[in-house]
């Protein structure tokens, strides 16, 4: 087996490093150490970086991917985490694989080109004060009214809040059922009226977040798959999740 480059991977990689070296600022390596999330140097350089297809190279082009190799979105990773470039969220990590995979035609075309172009990003909505390593432990709870839910309740350590604009949220929407078979995944606009994010600080310097939800509307389009099946989703974007932290190891 040839586990070497091929000559259109190093011209890539060679291009991809031209570009890095001139649009990865010191405002944008600023704002990376800071661990404070995405300030307005690294949201300029997400535009640029998705003006090229970089940010999601794998997706399909009208979705606004080149329809690129998981070994060239490898070599643009491993490229921005050498260069110091911005994080890429949950955006581009969690969310729109998972929306590709289980969303309607309808959520591809309004939530994912944004996300590849640079312009929007997503927040993991996951952990609770009772619900880490156990995921099926969340309780925030979605009740249906007319054609939205209505959601209550509080996530603990969600890190991008407070610089994204969506939140890619569990919550319960079944009572009764085991507790990995009642909930649901949504799309969730982090400015609907009843979201009050507070900052939690970390001893490593991190800023993240908890999320109180207060009788949040969140129209019913907005859930991605099937009710009750959101467990499942949130385990698969999370292994789309971890595949790119790899990528995102930085030099030391
Ligand atoms: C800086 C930071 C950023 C984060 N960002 C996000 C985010 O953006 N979105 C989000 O949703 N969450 C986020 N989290 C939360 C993170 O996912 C949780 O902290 C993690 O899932 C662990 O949950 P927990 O803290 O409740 O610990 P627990 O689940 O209570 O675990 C405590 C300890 O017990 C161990 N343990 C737990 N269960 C078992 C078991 N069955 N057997 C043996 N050992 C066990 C664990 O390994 C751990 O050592 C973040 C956390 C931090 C610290």
């Amino acid at each position: 087996m040839d586990f070497y480059f091929t000559e259109e991977q190093e011209r890539l990689r060679d291009e991809v490093r031209s570009f890095l070296k001139k649009e990865v600022t010191p405002g944008v390596v600023k704002e990376t150490e800071s661990r404070l999330g995405l300030g307005p140097h690294s949201w300029e350089f997400m535009r640029k970086a998705g003006a090229r297809g970089w940010l999601c190279p794998t997706w399909p082009k009208q979705y606004g991917g080149l329809e690129a190799s998981n070994i060239d979105k490898l070599i643009i990773q491993d490229e921005m985490a050498y260069h110091e470039a911005m994080e890429v969220w949950a955006g581009a990590r969690m969310a729109g694989p998972t929306i590709l995979l289980f969303g309607t035609d309808e959520q591809k075309r309004e939530y994912l080109p944004p996300i590849a172009r640079g312009e929007v990003d997503y927040a993991a909505g996951l952990s609770e004060p009772d619900a880490g390593s156990d995921l099926g432990a969340i309780k925030l709870h979605a009740v249906e009214d007319g054609d939205d839910y209505v959601l209550n309740g509080q996530k603990l350590f969600n890190t991008a809040c407070h610089f994204a604009q969506y939140h890619w949220l569990g919550a319960r929407t079944d009572l009764d059922a085991p507790k990995h078979r009642g909930l649901s995944l949504f799309v969730v606009d982090l400015k609907s009226p009843g979201i009050t994010i507070r900052p939690i600080q970390t001893l490593g310097g991190w800023r993240t977040n908890e999320v109180f939800y207060d009788n949040v509307r969140v129209p019913k389009k907005n859930m991605v798959g099937d009710k009750n099946r959101g467990f499942y989703y949130l385990a698969i974007s999370l292994d789309f999740d971890r595949v790119a932290t790899t990528g995102n190891m930085r030099r030391s």
